[in-house]
């Protein structure tokens, strides 16, 4: 079972992407990191992404739609997908392939925080594209692009909002128990 992780730049996917693997066992898939790794190693794949993301832009989706479908076909367990799908084509895909590898969707969090909250963590982090216009920039694709997935997985009754303003352990409580999972810390 896959769950998918969405929400602003600056939500606290990452953390809670690391909180939620521990708990359910899932391999981590964020498209950003391997996004990061493609440009630094100078791939083809690299090349074309670097112009995007160092201006908070999407990478286009034929080819991070490329890259996923990689993952998804030699995926041993279940993964926790941070960072895509961002647009409904990137969605759209995703429905195809699971199809395809008989995989299923456990549930789509949605970390909800406020714009001053996400601009105050951003500027605070320090990454190439986390100066305050390219945040900004971020902002306005995300609302653009990737908001009208939260309607297309409510309307499929697989989404679930969570407030991402409170510290991240509470976060986390409230993201398992909105997926039907015990916390991490619980099984330790
Ligand atoms: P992230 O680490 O998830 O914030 O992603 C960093 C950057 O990588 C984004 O600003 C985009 O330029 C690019 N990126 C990551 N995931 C995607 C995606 N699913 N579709 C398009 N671009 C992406």
């Amino acid at each position: 079972m896959d769950v998918i992780l969405l929400g602003p730049p600056g939500a606290g996917k990452g953390v809670q992407a690391t909180m939620l693997i521990d708990a359910l066992g899932l391999t981590h898939v964020s498209t950003g990191e391997l996004l990061r790794r493609h440009r630094d190693e100078g791939t083809d794949l690299g090349h074309k992404a670097a112009r995007y993301m160092a201006t908070g832009r999407l990478v286009p989706d034929a080819l991070v739609i490329e890259m996923i479908l990689e993952v998804l076909a030699d995926a041993p367990g279940g993964l926790l997908l941070d960072g895509f799908p961002r647009t409904l084509a990137q969605a759209h895909a995703l429905d195809e392939a699971w199809a395809e590898h008989r995989r299923r969707l456990l549930g789509v969090v949605l970390l909800e925080v406020s714009d001053d909250v996400i601009v105050e963590r951003l500027s605070g982090r320090g990454r190439e594209d986390d100066d305050l216009a390219t945040v900004r920039k971020r902002l306005d694709v995300y609302r653009e692009s990737t908001q009208p997935l939260i309607g297309y997985y409510d309307e499929r009754g697989l989404l679930h909002p969570v407030d991402g303003a409170q510290p991240p352990a509470a976060v986390h409580a409230a993201v398992c128990a909105s997926l039907g999972v015990a916390p991490a810390a619980s099984r330790v």
